[in-house]
């Protein structure tokens, strides 16, 4: 029996799509080339909040800001509903001086109602800024999902949209069966604009490699450091994850950086100079202009529909992604201003 939606892509972005899909009743199948929440999704730092937000255009402020917001009830919703907890923990952040200019922050902090504290070393301390643990968020959201009767499929990758006028009718995919639906979602990540190309035009997406370093480090930290470009993040259970890298190298996921990570951390946290990091991976953010994820119907096909290019913060903007996505879909005014 075809499904109402067909979502392409099982990362954060497609399977928080699912969920708001779902909850308005549709009958929802996730496809997805290799395990679900594998790629960018699982890679991630699961920091909640634009690194430097008054960086960026106001469309990132306005998603990640509302995404933020609606994390303490979508996570307690998740751990209710699936029995995993995603680790949402209200840890702050504090960004030590470095070459960052941090000239518009307060000006940009009271425009958006952020509270902050400066430090006697210069520092700014963010009280309200959370986390959440990536690969266990994944995995409540797909428990919590399955209960819903979404179902995930794996190992099915997507090579071909099948069109006729203005309409997909079916998916060419290498599992060999027809899958057809009402409307489909192109929620990809870094693969979506190659997934639409060569017959469709795409969203400017492309990879954008980020490196990450895992240490066994108990009581050494409980907040979220960040300095110029390099943040540690501090999990419940004491590991400490020391990123990021943003690297332009197309689709090459290798793991190069570590002991440029390694020294950094140090700089900034001198006790993980004796150290050995535990784990180290790299992953591939769908890097968007601006950082501006495309949230849309293709305007060339009336059944085709974007979640996808939310290239540093796709964890902190996937509920009111998936929000807007789902309104879109469904006809909807936006209520949120995004
Ligand atoms: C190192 C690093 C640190 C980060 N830190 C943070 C952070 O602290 N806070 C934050 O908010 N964000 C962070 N991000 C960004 C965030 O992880 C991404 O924006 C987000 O995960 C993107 O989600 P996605 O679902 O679009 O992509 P992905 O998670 O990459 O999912 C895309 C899925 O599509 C599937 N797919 C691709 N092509 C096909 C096909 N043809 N057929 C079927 N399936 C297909 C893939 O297998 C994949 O599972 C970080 C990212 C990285 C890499």
């Amino acid at each position: 029996m075809p499904a109402d939606i067909i979502i392409i892509g099982a990362g954060i972005a497609g399977l928080s799509s699912a969920y708001e899909l779902a909850e308005k009743g549709a009958s929802v199948t996730v496809l997805d080339r290799g395990r679900a929440g594998m790629e960018a999704s699982w890679a991630g730092g699961g920091i909640l909040f634009p690194l430097l937000p008054w960086d960026y255009p106001e469309e990132v402020t306005a998603l990640a800001m509302r995404g933020a917001a609606l994390y303490p009830d979508w996570t307690h919703e998740l751990l209710s509903s699936s029995g995993i907890d995603p680790e949402y923990v209200r840890c702050g952040m504090k960004v030590l001086e470095g070459g960052r200019s941090m000239e518009n922050a307060a000006h940009w902090c009271a425009a958006h109602d952020v509270r902050f504290e400066r430090g006697p070393g210069g520092e700014w301390f963010f009280p309200d800024v959370a986390q959440v643990r990536n690969p266990r968020l994944i995995r409540a959201l797909r428990a919590s999902l399955e209960s819903r009767g979404v179902r995930i499929v794996e190992n099915c990758e997507v090579r071909s949209l099948a069109r006729e006028g203005r309409r997909i009718v079916r998916l060419g995919t290498s599992d060999g069966n027809i899958w057809a639906a009402q409307d489909f979602v192109v929620c990809a990540g870094a693969w979506s604009k190659m997934l639409l190309e060569p017959d469709l035009p795409g969203p400017d997406i492309f990879p954008v490699k980020g490196q990450m370093l895992l240490f066994e480090a108990a009581n050494m930290l409980d907040t979220i450091l960040l300095k110029d470009d390099l943040y540690l993040v501090p999990r419940k259970d004491g590991h400490i994850l020391a990123g990021s890298t943003l690297e332009h190298v197309g689709f090459d996921k290798s793991v190069t950086a570590a002991r440029m990570l390694h020294e950094k951390a140090a700089e900034i946290l001198p006790g993980l100079a004796a150290e050995n990091p535990v784990r180290q991976w790299a992953g591939l953010r769908p890097g968007s202009p601006g950082n501006v994820p495309t949230i849309a119907r293709h305007p060339d096909i009336d059944n085709l529909y974007l979640n996808s290019g939310h290239f540093r913060y796709g964890v902190t903007m996937a509920p009111a992604s998936a929000k807007r996505l789902a309104q879109i879909v469904f006809g909807e005014p936006s209520n949120s201003g995004i």
